[in-house]
């Protein structure tokens, strides 16, 4: 069979080169303290691998049962780690208890009843258990279950917890001491341990990725204000609506909006109650909007829906709608409630509009025609020419 010590090395080996890359990986993602968790936890298991691989044989010694130590160490420190991923609280009674009754176990078959087998079955027991909780915490945590270095980390817990399963039941029920099983067992107890350890590492690298490029493109994507999507983002998203409506030869409305005389709000109350302004405004037109709608800020206090799927009647009714919830806006102030309207433009396919700028171009002009015509009202695009009309004009008023 395989050399035991030069598995062992390997082993270890495989847990500092974890270690090192889950350090390095949390220099860059301090706010990502599994990454520390799973570090310290794998650079722990290189020394009592050593001693456990190589010296706890039959007989009563001490350095063993610190290894032993180590070994409940390292399961506190992972279930730590999977338990920060989650975003959970870490209580410590669990693990303490669950680390003092084993090493009494380990301790009662080291110095009282000395067996070799029966240490290295409970150990596995104690991995069981572990995997069990680790993965019921990861699986009743739903952004976990819904990405991938969730899900195969769920599934490394899993098929980890039935190894060990397996491994205590061979080791309890069946005597294989000598025996080219015992050899086999061994050597599959490593593979399994380097697959944890690395496998677990690379997911937790990966989810810190994950975390931090999702930031940042929320950074990019949205607007700070209000959080809906800046022009560039909307513009992106409408691009790739129109190209899905045409593909499916299915329908796309917009619509663009503007607050009517916003800057009466800013002379009035202040620059910061029109922030609060614009952000209210976007909290009630996401409130009136479905999954699949694209709000965004176009720019100040002008807006731009995408409506994808929707033809022109459903429109009028979605900006209808977001016009009625506007208007019962009511904003508390030191001088009294203020309250705020706007003034829609919709456009759609249906107008002739042959490219997200044409979209945009007619619902401008519409939302012109709604700001002439006195403000908080609906008006839609007339098709065709106003495509190529010039975007915007002096106002009538204001
Ligand atoms: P109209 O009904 O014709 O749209 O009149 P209006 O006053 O809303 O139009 P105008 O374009 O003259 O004013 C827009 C104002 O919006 C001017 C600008 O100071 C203000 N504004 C733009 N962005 C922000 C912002 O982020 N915060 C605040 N508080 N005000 C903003
Ligand atoms: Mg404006
Ligand atoms: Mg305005």
């Amino acid at each position: 069979m395989v050399d035991a010590l030069i598995v062992v090395v390997l082993v270890g080996l495989s847990a500092i080169v974890i270690a090192v890359g889950c350090a390095l990986s949390w220099q860059r993602h301090r706010d990502f303290p599994a990454l520390r968790d799973w570090a310290v936890g794998s650079a722990l298991i290189a020394p009592s691998m050593f001693i456990l691989g190589l010296l706890d044989q039959e007989g009563a010694s001490h350095l063993p049962m610190l290894a032993y130590v180590v070994v409940a160490l390292i399961y506190a420190v992972f279930w730590s780690g999977v338990r920060r991923l989650t975003g959970r609280e870490r209580t410590w009674g669990l693990p303490v208890a669950a680390g003092v009754v084993y090493l009494s176990v380990m301790a009662w078959f080291m110095y009282r009843d000395p067996d070799f087998l029966a240490r290295v079955a409970t150990t596995s027991v104690l991995g069981m258990l572990a995997a069990a909780l680790l993965a019921t915490e990861l699986l009743t945590d739903r952004r976990m279950r819904g990405h991938r270095p969730g899900r195969l980390m769920i599934a490394l817990l899993v098929q980890f917890g039935l190894f060990h399963a397996a491994r205590a039941g061979v080791l309890m029920f069946a005597d294989v001491t000598g025996t080219l099983v015992f050899d086999v067992l061994r050597l599959l107890t490593f593979v399994e341990l380097v697959l944890f350890v690395v496998g677990g590492g690379l997911l937790v690298i990966a989810m810190a990725n994950e975390r931090t490029m999702h930031r940042l493109r929320r950074l990019a994507d949205r607007d700070e204000l209000t959080g809906l999507y800046n022009r560039r983002a909307f513009m992106r998203t409408a691009e790739e609506a129109l190209e899905r409506a045409r593909s499916r030869a299915g329908e796309l409305s917009l619509i663009l909006f503007d607050l009517d005389h916003f800057k009466r709000v800013n002379d009035t109350h202040g620059h910061l109650v029109g922030d609060q302004v614009l952000r209210v405004a976007a909290e009630t037109v996401m409130a009136a909007l479905r999954e699949a709608d694209a709000p965004g800020r176009y720019g100040g206090e002008e807006f731009c829906v995408l409506l994808p799927g929707l033809g022109i009647p459903a429109a009028l009714e979605v900006a209808e709608r977001i016009r009625g919830s506007l208007e019962d806006v009511r904003i508390d102030t030191p001088t009294g409630p203020l309250r705020i309207s706007a003034s829609l433009g919709v456009s759609g396919l249906a107008h002739g509009a042959a490219s997200v700028p044409d979209l945009l171009a007619l619902a401008d002009a519409a939302l012109y025609r709604a700001k002439a015509e006195g403000r908080n009202r609906v008006v839609l695009a007339t098709p065709a020419v106003e495509a190529t009309a010039p975007a915007r004009q002096v106002p009538a008023e204001s």
